[in-house]
């Protein structure tokens, strides 16, 4: 069997049977013809919608990083404080893991991953694919296993909202940037079609 043929099967995730690659039109999904296992689908638009999700989202950077996430008052004072505050305070109290944790989880990883899937999906939009994009193409991959962290913080900020109630604290601008943003870098995940990139870019590096 030649290199390209190898490239034109599929082998099924469930019953390993090699399968010939279906050509799906938008919003297809293909079926294993031996197991029934579900083996991919085409997603409707998936470039376009993945370009404007990732634009939104880093276009909520700055907001999600600068302005207060948080306010508490207490006797009479008032504080509020932005996520750079927060890891300034985590740092100076020396709690270097928290503060690298929220770092990596809270802007780190959203920016690299909504960054890596505007590039990605820019250059196939406009047919610019080159080797290097395998290389992004993979490092997004990777990130994409820590999205369920995403989840996680989102839970975390909403039982904080639900904590102001009692105490005299305010949920600010910069805390729905931040939940905006992690909601975006979610939802790149769910218009991005991997498989069809990964097609692209092997068709492109033949
Ligand atoms: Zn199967």
């Amino acid at each position: 069997m030649s290199h390209s043929s190898i490239n034109n099967m599929l082998a099924c995730h469930q019953c390993d049977s090699l399968l010939p690659m279906p050509l799906l039109s938008e919003g297809q999904k293909a079926y294993c013809g031996c197991c029934g296992a579900a083996l991919f689908s085409k997603k409707k638009d998936a470039i376009n919608r993945t370009i404007a999700v990732a634009i939104a989202g880093l276009l909520l950077l700055l907001p999600a990083i600068l302005l207060p996430i948080i306010g508490i008052g207490a006797a009479g004072l008032y504080n509020d404080a932005s996520l750079v505050d927060c890891i300034t305070v985590l740092i100076d109290t020396r709690n270097y893991i928290i503060a690298f944790a929220v770092f990596m989880f809270t802007i780190a990883i959203p920016t690299v991953r909504l960054f890596t899937a505007l590039y990605i999906s820019l250059c196939i939009k406009f047919n610019r694919t080159k080797p290097s994009l395998l290389v992004f193409f993979r490092s997004y991959h990777i990130l994409d296993t820590w999205t369920m962290i995403h989840v996680f913080f989102m839970g975390v900020i909403i039982s904080m909202y639900k904590l102001s109630s009692l105490a005299d604290m305010t949920i600010d601008g910069g805390l729905f940037s931040l939940v905006l943003l992690l909601l975006c870098s979610t939802l790149v995940s769910v218009t991005m079609d991997q498989h069809s990139i990964w097609h692209k870019l092997e068709q492109a590096l033949e």
